[in-house]
């Protein structure tokens, strides 16, 4: 595998929380003109909290829970803990629980399918949902092919999302991006308070990909910016993957060319900056 390359910094130590995996990527951080990020867990902080239970008519709460929690628990997406974590009851036995990528959950329960995920992973079972129209990301449930409730859950924005945005914008990026699998509300609403050129919502992982390819066929230098979670083919797949390197999975910092240590976006302007100084230092 690629050595790591410590980059600590043309200014000093305090910037030693960077790691690129060779001074090729160094280079190619220096002429990126474009940066593409992830919402969940790179824009935002990655925890989310449960700010409303919704059964649907004639459901008991605790039932709606029971069949949440049961899926949730075996997910390590982080919508998961907000769900699995607020319920202490009892819950069935899930079988054949699989993770349906940029969807949600299925699995059995009493030999029947249940779901828990956004709206599209119902309506492809051919289950209806309302539609909800506070903020926040939904989670809808269904077993048996009944619909149970939703829950909404909300994650807030890092810190320094704004600052980071901000910081490419003064170093002449050409446009910055979010991409996301969440619903157009909750990303249009994250994308403006942040600041972001444009955002693409209710994405598969795979149009992830897709959204990166057009970049690259226009010729755009692009940076992608995620933790792995679904993105790690969006990460080997940019001129320059940066991932989270501490929220990151293990498949984030094996995909990606640069692995920022505190997981905090703003250093994302802050490499490029010295990516070019270094540049001119050298040449
Ligand atoms: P992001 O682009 O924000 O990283 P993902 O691709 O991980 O999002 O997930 C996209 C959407 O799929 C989420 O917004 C959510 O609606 C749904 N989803 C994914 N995993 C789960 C889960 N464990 N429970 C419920 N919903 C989920
Ligand atoms: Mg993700």
């Amino acid at each position: 595998s690629v050595p790591l390359t410590f980059f600590a910094g043309i200014g000093g130590a305090s910037r030693a929380s960077v790691l690129v995996k060779g001074a090729n990527y160094l280079e190619a951080l220096a002429d990126v003109d474009t940066v593409v990020f992830d919402k969940t867990g790179t824009l935002t902080e990655g925890r989310f909290a449960l700010s409303e239970v919704q059964p649907a008519a004639g459901v008991a709460e605790g039932d709606l829970f029971r069949i949440a929690a049961a899926l949730e628990d075996h997910s390590t997406h982080p919508i998961a803990q907000a769900i699995s974590g607020a319920f202490t009851g009892d819950r069935p036995a899930v079988t054949q629980v699989e993770e349906v990528s940029g969807r949600g959950l299925r699995g059995q329960i009493d030999g029947q399918t249940a779901l828990a995920g956004n709206a599209r992973l119902l309506n492809e079972a051919g289950i209806q949902v309302p539609a909800v129209e506070n903020i926040g990301s939904v989670v809808y449930v269904a077993h048996q092919g009944c619909y149970l409730g939703y829950f909404l859950v909300a994650d807030k924005p890092k810190a320094d999302a704004q600052a980071a945005i901000q910081g490419l914008k003064d170093q002449g990026i050409r446009e910055t991006v979010m991409l996301t699998g969440d619903r157009q509300a909750v990303g249009q609403a994250i994308a403006a308070r942040l600041g972001l050129d444009r955002v693409e919502t209710e994405l598969l992982p795979q149009d992830k990909v897709t959204a990166l390819e057009k970049l690259q066929a226009d010729k755009r230098r692009v940076a992608f910016v995620g933790d792995g979670l679904n993105d790690a083919p969006v990460l080997a797949l940019a001129d320059v993957g940066i991932a989270m390197g501490a929220l990151g999975s293990d498949a984030a910092i094996e995909a990606a060319d640069v692995v920022l240590m505190t997981d905090e976006p703003h250093k994302v302007a802050e490499s490029i900056a010295i990516a070019r100084r270094t540049r001119r230092i050298v040449w």
